[in-house]
């Protein structure tokens, strides 16, 4: 996993909420129509087209895309995980805001669903192969995957 530091010289180190909590940040995710968290974190941890990354208070800007995965916010020492199916993520003043495509928290996603959609693509990429409706299908397969990662993911004991 790649883990920024934040960068002591950016403009967010300098402007960063005077009044707010050095040890926790701005975290907005929303979707085209409706937002799934705004609050107060300790960290996110996000499925960048360039591999996860991890954002702390104070993280110097950044703005990528997303890909379909597990995002990780922990708030009061409390994890909580969400399927993203892609995005963008952009950090700056001590706020992370993830636009998503779609976001379901854990305890949302419906496993039979994800499961008959797993099914289906797996049968389209085998149809299609190197044909170029081959690729939608790839990405609903990734969709499903990362759904299914984060249910069994949040059905798992905690440690
Ligand atoms: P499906 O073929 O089952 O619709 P999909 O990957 O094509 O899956 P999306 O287009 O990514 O679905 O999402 C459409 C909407 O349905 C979004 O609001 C998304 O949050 C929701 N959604 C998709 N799959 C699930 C699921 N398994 N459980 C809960 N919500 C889901």
């Amino acid at each position: 996993m790649t883990t920024t530091q934040p960068d002591p010289s950016s403009q967010a180190q300098k402007n960063v909420q005077p009044k707010g909590n050095p040890a926790h940040m701005r975290v907005v995710i929303v979707t085209g129509d409706r937002t799934a968290y705004d609050g107060q974190a300790e960290a996110v941890v996000a499925p960048a087209t360039n591999g996860q990354i991890g954002i702390r208070p104070l993280h110097a800007p950044l703005l990528a895309g997303l890909e379909p995965g597990e995002l990780l916010v922990r708030a009061n020492g409390e994890e909580q995980v969400f399927a993203v199916s892609g995005g963008f993520i952009e950090v700056r003043d001590n706020q992370v805001i993830i636009l998503a495509d779609t976001v379901e928290r854990a305890e949302e996603i419906d496993v039979a669903r994800a499961e008959a959609a797993r099914r289906r693509a797996r049968m389209l990429v085998e149809r299609y192969r190197d044909r170029p409706e081959a690729i939608a299908a790839r990405q609903a397969l990734d969709r499903s995957r990362a759904r299914l990662r984060v249910a069994q993911r949040a059905r798992r004991p905690s440690r």
